[in-house]
């Protein structure tokens, strides 16, 4: 199993609010964490940093060698209440730092299954042959209102307040991420992005790009961020991905 992760901070932004790791478990499997910072001043680099930082501790100290899925479940859970817990602390104790939040997207591969655990509209999908699947659903102010039939998927990508989030980590004493599993088999193919990149790839395009380099994960995400910086890179953009 490969795993590679980059971010970059776009074509307009000053800084780059989004952060990202990844690593391999010693007997098999891949854990990727993506966060996508906001708050004024250093508050989002802090928030996406400190969330990060957090959760690859968790998550490389928790795990355990032949871990029972119930158990991952809950090691990630655990790992994304503390990086809630660790952004929230540090806002609580530094006036400037007030309101910084973040995204999380943390996807473990392990024993033929992936978790993922979100919040905010960082995304995963989900390669299995010639299909991609968007695997989280945005917490965000637009994808409400496409569940309520109100925005089309289309509409909502252009909306003019598509960057409301209704999840985040760090702002809340508690955060109520989603967490889901799928099958995942030799072959299969998963992807862990920001919103930077989301807003000008879509998901024919990501297809595209993972079977042309689908031998090459570290040259993927680098060329999936390149054509989104260079479609215009109004946001900072970050992706990962697992290739099993
Ligand atoms: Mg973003």
């Amino acid at each position: 199993m490969r795993v590679d992760c980059s971010t970059d901070v776009g074509a307009v932004r000053a800084s780059n609010q989004d952060a990202c790791d990844c690593g391999t478990f010693p007997d098999g499997g891949a854990w990727i964490v993506v966060c996508d910072g906001m708050g004024g001043a250093n508050g989002g680099n802090v928030a996406s940093s400190v969330a990060v930082k957090t959760i690859r501790d968790i998550i490389s100290s928790g795990f355990c060698q032949g871990m029972d899925p119930e158990s991952v479940k809950q090691l990630m859970l655990d790992a994304v209440d503390l990086g809630n817990e660790a952004v929230f602390e540090m806002a609580r104790g530094n006036e400037a730092l007030w309101g910084m939040g973040t995204t999380v997207a943390l996807v473990v591969v392990y024993g033929g299954l992936l978790h993922v655990v979100h919040a905010g509209d960082s995304r995963a999908y989900l390669k299995k042959d010639n299909t991609l699947e968007q695997i989280t659903m945005d917490h965000s102010y637009v994808q409400d209102l496409v569940n309520l039939g109100h925005l089309t998927p289309e509409q909502a990508k252009v909306h003019p307040q598509r960057n409301i989030i209704t999840r985040v980590l760090g702002v809340h004493p508690d955060v109520l991420p989603d967490y889901s599993r799928f099958d995942f088999a030799p072959g299969d193919m998963a992807l862990v992005c920001t919103d930077g990149l989301t807003g000008y790839a879509d998901e024919h395009l990501i297809l595209e790009y993972m079977d042309r380099y689908e031998n090459d994960g570290a040259r993927l995400v680098k060329e999936l961020i390149r054509y989104a910086v260079e479609s215009g890179g109004s946001d900072n953009v970050t992706a990962a991905v697992i290739a099993g």
